[in-house]
């Protein structure tokens, strides 16, 4: 296992790379390739080896990665970990150009549950994928990432709204066009965002002739940095969950030699809308892929019920000047290890038993773990966990490293805790039995 420091450069370049759930994957197709890891297509057939790493990608945004262990995997059993590769963010509409009061702006779309005050007065870029038609009339797609500032939200002047402070409501649809250039209502043909978009392509080498459409969101160009007086704190965008994306990977990286058991990392889309799509966790890309693994329907089930996931996403740590949001014996702090998310109304898939077989991979690890439970007189927020244990009946631990501002668009977690998550990983993974 790399060293803290090298642990967190890691962390936050991967941070910064992840500017969509398709660049996240992207980063981690190449750092799998780099570590030998062999890419699989779902329109072929399978041989596999034991002991060699495979992945494979759907839709460009979910990805499932596993080193093959020496066992059969029904005699075995798998090792599982479960992460998200999206975070709320603002999309950009198909029709996007409003062009008004000597301004064009976008229209978006707000996905998932995005806190949005934070948004404004942020120096904003774009990124995502592109389809294009080329010059011999192919649709091809890009992935498209500006990395410059080039677009804002401005608030709205204390002088204009005096009552600011006391609350201010956002409403998405009339406060959060996107301010992108001066222009006038006669300039209109030479600002389609299309012919934009084609232009950047163009830029990049793309031998584009029309852009036909595109999946782009608006992000903070502001890179990940260390913060607090001893650099305690890491702060970045995308921490939900780009982290647990990361130590995922670097865990699973970690297990360099063939281990008896297969350890497989899943990293689904579409969890900030609810997972259900052909590649969230809801769908079927995770099953069909352990179908694959098994071979046949005796074998899957031997499988399943030997296998354990540890669904990874963060949690809620005590805010100082909200101490009353949390309940009074389960505020989990910053750098106080990875935490054991429990809710008897199974918003959380973890159990007594995954519970303290997690508790004992932290031991072993020596890092600390918390547990958290929500108010009882709080609703719940949930994650892949229970969604994947419905859907396989495999057995699921949810956990998840602490954070303030969850779905901001900057967050903050302990620079300790995504290590100490990733060392209890690695036990886990190379766990004789669980
Ligand atoms: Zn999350």
């Amino acid at each position: 296992m790399q060293q803290l420091e090298v642990f967190n450069q890691g962390l936050m370049s991967f941070l910064q790379l992840g500017s969509t759930p398709a660049h996240a994957v992207q980063s981690m197709q190449k750092q799998l390739l780099d570590a030998g890891f062999i890419q699989l297509s779902e329109v072929d057939a399978w041989q596999l080896q034991a002991g060699q790493g495979y992945f494979v990608i759907r839709g460009g945004k979910s990805i499932i990665a596993w080193r093959q262990g020496l066992q059969a995997v029904e005699d075995a059993g798998i090792r599982m970990l479960g992460a998200h590769t999206d975070s709320p963010c603002l999309k950009v509409k198909p029709h996007a150009e409003i062009v008004r009061h000597g301004c064009l702006q976008l229209g978006v779309e707000v996905y998932g549950g995005a806190l949005l005050n934070p948004w404004f007065d942020r120096d904003l870029s774009l990124a995502g994928q592109v389809q294009y038609w080329d010059q011999q009339g192919h649709l091809r797609e890009a992935l498209l990432d500006l990395r410059k500032p080039l677009a804002v939200i401005p608030s709205l002047a204390i002088h204009l709204n005096r009552e600011a402070n006391k609350g201010m409501e956002v409403n998405p649809q009339k406060h959060l066009p996107v301010v992108l250039c001066q222009a006038h209502e006669d300039d209109q043909p030479g600002i389609a965002f299309r012919k934009l978009l084609a232009n950047w392509l163009q830029e990049e080498g793309h031998e584009v002739a029309e852009v036909v459409d595109y999946d782009l969101c608006f992000y903070d160009i502001q890179p990940p940095a260390l913060t607090g007086l001893k650099q305690e704190y890491l702060a970045s965008a995308r921490l939900d969950n780009l982290l647990s994306c990361y130590v995922g990977l670097e865990a699973l990286l970690a297990i360099d030699r063939p281990q008896e058991a297969t350890s497989l990392l899943v990293c689904n889309d579409h969890e900030e809308v609810g997972s259900a799509s052909a590649i969230g966790a809801e769908g079927p890309f995770l099953e069909s892929v352990l179908r694959r693994m098994a071979g046949d329907e005796v074998a899957y089930q031997r499988m399943i019920s030997h296998s354990l996931m540890i669904s990874c996403d963060n949690a809620h740590a005590l805010h100082p000047n909200f101490p009353d949001r949390h309940d009074e014996n389960h505020g989990p702090r910053m750098n106080a290890g990875p935490v054991i998310k429990v809710n008897a109304n199974q918003r959380y898939a973890t159990t007594s038993e995954t519970s303290a077989l997690f508790a004992g991979f932290c031991k072993a690890a020596e890092v600390p773990c918390q547990r958290f439970v929500v108010r009882s007189d709080m609703g719940c927020g949930s994650t892949i966990g229970p969604i994947t244990s419905t859907r396989l009946g495999v057995r699921v631990v949810d956990v998840g490293v602490p954070q303030w501002a969850m779905h901001s668009i900057r967050e903050t977690v302990g620079s300790q805790d995504p290590w100490y998550l990733a060392r209890a990983l690695v036990v886990f993974m190379s766990a004789e039995k669980v």
